[in-house]
């Protein structure tokens, strides 16, 4: 196979090097993370007062993690490092539709953000006669406007579909001559099955590969996927923390996702213990941003467990793989490629004063797409056989979740007590999709 770098030297940098690089990368971000309230106050708690306190990468241990609940606690400017007025755009993690994780790029982070995302697609053979259309969510959420840089920064015909309808994708796909596609690997299969459904041949598409990411998925769905469409499928791995899409990406050889190790300081701990784990074996991962001046976020708890692959790659490149995502090690939730807390549920429901004491979360598989219910207890004095407040009320709350975690709940109410009461902790979430990762 040939393989085409977007930058060869770095792509396959020898480990000396590359190390050599982390570092004066990480000195460089320490000393931006100084500028910052809130690292000010960790590291200086933690003896690290100045850059010239990291003087090899193991002293990247002396640092302490951050976690989601800092980057909370640190909004809405804890984290920024240089002036509000260098600040030119902020994304936030899927599924928040404001405050927790927000995070602030100056033109020279958007600028190295999008050289990633360039390396990742043109590294799976994508050139400028490329028609990419990126069926993702635009906004907020990093993935929209991330690749669609990353895409031009290629030279490729980008189209900004975003995610959903359908019928109009076909029909973009069909005037343009697509040939690459980004989506969640749900959404894929959902485009799939509507093909089949709406009589759209797929010999008028020349569609001939596909970036799927924002949620797990096995090497099964991906093979099946890859067999419907008659595409290459490649994984794509990243998080609004660390900039968005082009954290991590498979090369063409489909062995694991390389991680740009110039740019973001990888490790893999133990959940529990937070200690390394050893080799290869499996464990969270642990990340720290080297390409980004206005928020610099060190040793960030990803929460999503993986390993490193051992051994080189046959491609050239240097950069270490990561198996692709088997889960989480909190609570959270992904559903149909969003973010949602179980926590952020609650807090809606609970505050309203006819919900009861009772309620359960359900994730189902409706064909190849996610979806979410929320059976709730209401209080006996809000209960009754008359249907018309209790339809107002399923609405009110309908519409309530959907403002806070940006996706559509099914809301069905419940008489008091009728919900299964679990001995011991509560069990809040059932999550029924199959896993086959
Ligand atoms: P966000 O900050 O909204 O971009 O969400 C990032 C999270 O999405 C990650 O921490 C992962 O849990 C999940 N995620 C993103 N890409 C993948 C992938 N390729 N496989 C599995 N999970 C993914
Ligand atoms: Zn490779």
């Amino acid at each position: 196979m040939t393989y085409q770098y977007w930058n060869e030297k770095i792509e396959t940098m020898p480990r000396d090097d590359l190390e050599k690089l982390q570092l004066a990368r990480l000195k460089d971000t320490v000393g931006f993370a100084l500028r910052t309230p809130f690292y000010q106050k960790r590291l200086g708690e933690a003896g690290v007062k100045s850059p010239d306190d990291i003087r090899s990468l193991a002293d990247l241990a002396r640092i302490p993690f951050t976690t989601k609940h800092d980057l909370r606690d640190g909004f809405p400017y804890g984290f920024l490092a240089v002036p509000r007025e260098e600040v030119v755009r902020l994304h936030a993690s899927s599924g928040t539709t404001g405050a927790p994780t927000t995070i602030y790029f100056n033109a020279g982070d958007i600028d190295r953000w999008t050289a990633y995302v360039a390396r990742c697609i043109y590294g799976t053979g994508c050139t400028k006669s490329d028609v990419f259309q990126n069926m993702i969510t635009y906004g907020l959420f990093t993935g929209g406007l991330g690749f669609h840089a990353g895409g031009e920064r290629v030279g490729m015909l980008v189209i900004p579909s975003g995610a959903g309808n359908t019928t109009r994708q076909f029909r973009l796909m069909q005037d343009f001559g697509t040939t690459v596609l980004h989506a969640t690997p749900s959404f894929l299969l959902h485009v799939e099955s509507r093909m089949r459904e709406e009589g759209v041949a797929r010999e008028s598409l020349r569609l001939k590969r596909a970036f799927a990411g924002a949620e797990p998925y096995s090497e099964d769905t991906r093979r099946r996927i890859e067999e419907l469409l008659h595409i290459d499928v490649y994984n794509s791995y990243g998080l609004s923390e660390m900039n968005g899409p082009g954290v991590a990406f498979e090369c063409q050889e489909k062995k694991g996702l390389h991680l740009w190790e110039d740019g973001y300081l990888a490790e893999i701990i133990d959940p529990e213990s937070c200690e390394s784990a050893a080799e290869g074996q499996s464990g969270e991962l642990v990340l720290t941003c080297l390409c980004r001046e206005a928020t610099p976020i060190l040793r960030y708890r990803t929460r999503d467990l993986t390993a490193f692959y051992t051994g080189p790659c046959a491609c050239g490149r240097t950069h270490r793989r990561i198996r692709r995502i088997t889960g989480r090690s909190d609570d959270m939730l992904i559903i149909n490629g969003v973010n949602v807390f179980p926590s952020q549920i609650e807090e809606v429901i609970m505050a309203m004063r006819e919900v009861g004491n009772n309620y359960l979360i359900e994730i189902e598989k409706d064909g190849v797409l996610d979806r979410l219910s929320v059976k709730i207890e209401v209080t006996p004095e809000s209960f009754s056989d008359d249907t018309r407040p209790l339809n107002a009320l399923k609405e009110k709350i309908r519409r309530t979740l959907q403002a806070s975690i940006t996706i559509n709940p099914r809301v069905e109410l419940h008489e008091s007590g009728s919900l299964p009461v679990s001995e011991g902790k509560a069990v809040r979430v059932r999550d029924k999709r199959p896993k086959d990762v």
